[in-house]
């Protein structure tokens, strides 16, 4: 103790204990934005690179950084960048890797942020894009042009569980000489690990299955490549895209039990999706496990399971919508998904209100359809209160 100090000084500078003998037994939250030296060519070093030691949270934090040594080993990268959303993450690849005047190559079925800042990049920086249908790899060749880039997918795409045959679009993305982005926030790494089937950035919103207690923001950027990552890196850096250490010390968290949560999500949701489609209020269920979906042949060949989202037609139409999402007790109608509980949307009374029925069609949308991501509870308590909310209508 330095007793010559004056009280303003000492209730200051607090340090923490030198640890010895013993360690953390789980990841300490690193809750620190700066970090001291002892010596200005060490701090100079690691300013300059990912991977020399910690000096400010927005360039790298060792709470952030256990996250995505975790990440890029699952999804067997070599390194990871988190973020602090998905949308973070997307951004953050798409501003890093194209200029303007370079054309993108994307699936038509994306989650709406990303078709978001594709519109503005196009409208703002004349990054020209092309949306093809995601059934067949040929559509790559098809669709490149001298300037072409990148090519954008989705392992698992909204609301109507659209499932393309990933590794053929990938191996076609790779020979047209494109830069491949997998949007794999649906699958997680235990169902799908792109990089295994050639992508080159894999991204997520760990909001959503890895966070997987809607209790956090976040994303994550994983590469194949390590010269990727390093221009990422400086491209998250820039943007101030870096996760908080909070943050990822939650999707850590969630991490841990990702696996046992997919095996949960994924059973619940082949039950519910069975006996949504024997009741006679429900025209028809979309989920990947399900034999009568389009997919189903396709996602077989590289899903390990076939996720915890699931989308059902009411025959009724938009009011029967209204009423089953007003009906559930135990389902709560909210906007995102992948958590413990059950959450479910009505897009057409909801987040696609404005469409009449011809825009939601061309959006791959029914009046009726509802979109499910099936929790973790006592399938037969969903089941219960599905059906009431069903019978209701
Ligand atoms: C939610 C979501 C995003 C965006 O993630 P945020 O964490 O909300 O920024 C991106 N892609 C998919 C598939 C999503 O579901």
């Amino acid at each position: 103790m330095h007793t010559d100090r004056k009280p303003a000084t000492r209730a200051v500078h607090v340090t923490a204990p030198p640890l010895t003998d013993s360690r953390p037994l789980s990841v300490p939250i690193y809750q620190a934005s700066t970090f001291a030296f002892d010596d200005p060519d060490a701090l100079a070093t690691a300013l300059g690179a990912p991977d020399q030691g910690f000096t400010y949270s927005r360039y790298r934090n060792p709470t952030t950084q256990a996250l995505e040594e975790t990440l890029a080993d699952l999804e067997g990268g070599v390194a990871a960048a988190a973020t602090a959303s998905g949308m973070g993450a997307i951004s953050s690849i798409l501003l890093g890797e194209l200029g303007s005047g370079d054309h993108v190559i994307a699936q038509n079925c994306l989650y709406g942020g990303t078709y978001a800042i594709l519109r503005d990049l196009s409208a703002r920086f004349g990054v020209e894009v092309t949306y093809v249908p995601g059934d067949d790899p040929a559509e790559v060749a098809a669709a490149r042009r001298p300037n072409t880039r990148l090519l954008y997918l989705e392992t698992i795409a909204n609301p109507v569980t659209k499932v393309g045959d990933l590794p053929a679009f990938l191996a076609a993305g790779k020979a047209a000489g494109l830069v491949t982005v997998v949007d794999n926030t649906f699958a997680s790494p235990i169902l799908c690990r792109p990089i295994e089937h050639g992508a080159d950035v894999v991204l997520h919103s760990a909001t959503k299955y890895l966070g997987g207690h809607s209790d956090v923001t976040g994303g994550v950027l994983v590469f194949a490549e390590e010269e990727r990552y390093r221009r990422a890196w400086q491209h998250t850096m820039e943007l101030g895209a870096a996760a908080d250490p909070f943050a990822a010390w939650l999707i850590i968290r969630g991490i841990q039990t990702l696996p046992l949560r997919m095996e949960r999500h994924c059973a619940n949701a082949g039950l519910l999706a069975d006996r949504l489609a024997g009741h006679p209020a429900v025209a028809s269920v979309r989920w990947p496990g399900r034999a009568d979906h389009p997919d189903h042949e396709v996602a077989s060949r590289f899903l390990a399971g076939y996720g915890g989202m699931l989308a059902f037609d009411l025959r009724g139409g938009r009011e029967a919508g209204r009423r089953f999402a007003k009906g559930v007790r135990l389902a709560k109608l909210a906007a995102s998904l992948g958590g413990v509980e059950t959450t479910l949307m009505h897009p057409a009374s909801t987040s696609h209100r404005q469409f009449d029925a011809e825009a939601l069609r061309a959006a791959g949308i029914g009046e009726g359809t509802i979109r499910v991501s099936v929790g973790i509870e006592d399938a037969d308590d969903l089941w219960a209160d599905l059906a009431q909310a069903l019978d209701g209508n």
